[in-house]
């Protein structure tokens, strides 16, 4: 590649409350590996909680600390390759690929048995110095990842949405929907959003949507749910009692990662009903865990990244059944990413923000 020696920005994570924008060499390929040209990364919920201090990413202490600072962050990059390492024909230049976020060690007991996602070791870009992430000019994707092709018909923000909706379509995945279901989901953020998308493919009876902001309920509405919910102005539980013949959902999704949504659901569910949780919390939380046993007989499914979907997103998005309008709601360059971590969090029609370096 031209640049061997040249420089490149890049957004390093250093401790809670210290990013720093600066200027790093360019990598270079190796064997199995490519150098690619980033064009867009999105910022995930875990990115924003990780630059607030959250535990799961900063531990306790350094011994169960999972972040290796510093390190360059983002998992939902794409962009064009720029340098083929060896064994990577398969590959040529300018072509666009993305990578699934983890990058699976290829030898532990999940990633023998083929499910990678639960990789012992779980290295996930942007948080392990060797897969440093797509907050940055270019990215080396190691010889462990799992690539996927673009195809350039897709705008940066369909690109950059892949990873999102991959992991919202392996929660949709989890809650095994049947036609006769009433399908919650609560928390319509972009994944949210897209997951009333993913579920409506299945025919289910009816899907909810629940989210405070007014926006993000609009957003749910035009992606399919026959209902929104604001738990600030009526009796969630209640109002799905009311449109399930007093039964309650057969499916309720958690996607807020807010503590009052998970009692919230494990109320708004029918016996023998079926939760799902994909949000993540900032704290820990409490919920009475007879309704579980005792009461309703649940089933609890944990969902975790993306699991094999990622080709099937790419094929529903080229095709149009997988909808993309208005998920990426804000962009910014690399040099802004103060706004945009703000604005992730904080602006009232937001819904992913995305950084183009
Ligand atoms: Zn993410
Ligand atoms: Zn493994």
């Amino acid at each position: 590649m031209e640049k061997r020696d040249a420089k490149m920005k890049a957004l390093f994570s250093y401790a809670p409350y210290d990013n720093r924008l600066e200027e790093t060499d360019i990598p270079s390929a190796g064997p199995g590996e490519l150098v690619v040209k980033v064009l867009g990364c999105g910022i995930c919920a875990g990115d924003v909680k990780s630059y607030h201090g959250g535990i799961r990413i900063w531990g306790t202490s350094l011994e169960n600390r999972y972040i290796e600072a510093p390190v360059i962050g983002g998992h939902e990059f794409f962009g064009e390759v720029v340098e083929i390492g060896e064994g990577m024909d398969s590959y040529s230049l300018g072509e666009w690929v993305t990578a699934e976020q983890i990058a699976p060690c290829g030898e532990c007991e999940f990633c023998r048995q083929g499910k990678y996602w639960m990789c012992q070791e779980s290295a996930v870009y942007g948080f392990k110095q060797h897969i440093h992430g797509g907050f940055a000019e270019y990215i080396r994707l190691h010889k462990n990842s799992r690539i996927h092709k673009l195809p350039k018909s897709f705008t940066p923000e369909q690109a950059v949405l892949v990873e999102p909706i991959a992991c919202g379509m392996h929660a949709v995945e989890m809650a095994e929907i049947g036609h006769d279901d009433t399908v919650v989901i609560a928390g319509l953020g972009a994944i949210g959003t897209s997951m009333v998308n993913l579920a409506g493919l299945y025919l289910p009876k009816q899907i909810i949507g629940i989210d405070v902001k007014p926006f993000r309920m609009e957003m749910g509405k035009k992606y399919g749910a026959d209902y929104v919910l604001n738990p600030m102005e009526c009796n969630v539980e209640e109002e799905i009692r009311k449109r399930t013949g007093g039964y309650g959902c057969d499916v309720y999704i958690e996607a807020s990662g807010s503590p009052r949504s998970v009692t919230q659901g494990l109320q708004s569910l029918k016996n023998h009903g079926r939760y799902v949780q994909m949000g993540v919390f900032a704290e820990e939380v409490k919920a009475d865990w007879n309704i579980i046993g005792d009461g309703k007989e649940l089933s609890i499914r944990g969902s975790h990244l993306s699991a094999l979907t990622f080709c099937s997103v790419i094929k529903g998005i080229e095709s149009g059944l997988i909808k993309t309008e208005g998920l990426i709601s804000h962009s910014f360059g690399l040099e802004q990413w103060e706004e945009a971590f703000e604005a992730a969090e904080k602006a009232p029609q937001a819904m992913k923000v995305m950084l183009r370096p």
